[in-house]
């Protein structure tokens, strides 16, 4: 008989090596010790450091200390993103927080149009025709405008959930669950942080 040998790293393999979107998880979620200390030092030289970093090889990029700077069109460093979002927003949507149950600007937002853009990039990510009442503390909506949200298995927690993120800046939305039997047609809730969200109306009012 073969030794168990192999099958001892195979799945480890898999899940770092060959899918990026687990990797990533990984380690988003630990995404304190190698920047965020420097940069509370002294602000000067380690930020011009991370931007010659980001700009110059994306060999590098991708050792940054989280999924943010991976594959999506618009990209900044921790310290851009830092410069045009509140503390809040820059905890939620790069740092994969979540903001309190039944305390976001949209949890109870129904209006019968407009769109809600990603607050770190304003892309379109979802209708308000497609916002429903789930009772569940943040807002919910059945789908989102197609190719506007990627997703991500998310192992944090204790449990397997899906992590959504804006598709064209890697912003953390919150998580898609399915099968919960909302009357909706596709028994979707995408749960999302009304930090990650800003609405605009067809009017232009937000
Ligand atoms: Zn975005």
């Amino acid at each position: 008989m073969r030794s168990a040998r192999p099958l001892r790293l195979r799945p480890i393999n898999n899940l770092l090596v060959q899918s990026k979107p687990a990797s990533s998880i990984l380690l988003g979620v630990s995404t304190t010790p190698p920047f965020s200390q420097p940069l509370g030092i002294s602000p000067a030289k380690p930020m011009s450091f991370l931007s010659n970093l980001f700009s110059s090889s994306s060999s590098s990029a991708s050792k940054s200390s989280s999924s943010n700077n991976m594959s999506f069109p618009t990209q900044k460093s921790d310290d851009e993103w830092r410069a045009v979002l509140s503390p809040e927003q820059f905890r939620i949507l790069r740092q994969k927080g979540t903001e309190a149950a039944g305390t976001g600007d949209y949890n109870k937002h129904y209006p019968n149009q407009g769109v809600y853009n990603c607050a770190g990039c304003s892309a379109p990510l979802y209708k308000a025709a497609t916002k429903f009442d789930s009772g569940c503390g943040w807002p919910a909506y059945f789908d989102s405008i197609p190719g506007a949200v990627k997703r991500n298995e998310d192992t944090t927690m204790g449990m397997t959930r899906i992590e959504i993120v804006c598709a064209n800046c890697g912003g953390h939305l919150g998580h898609v669950f399915k099968g919960e039997k909302f009357d909706t047609p596709t028994d979707e809730r995408h749960c999302v942080n009304s930090v990650s969200l800003k609405f605009k109306g067809e009017d232009g009012k937000e």
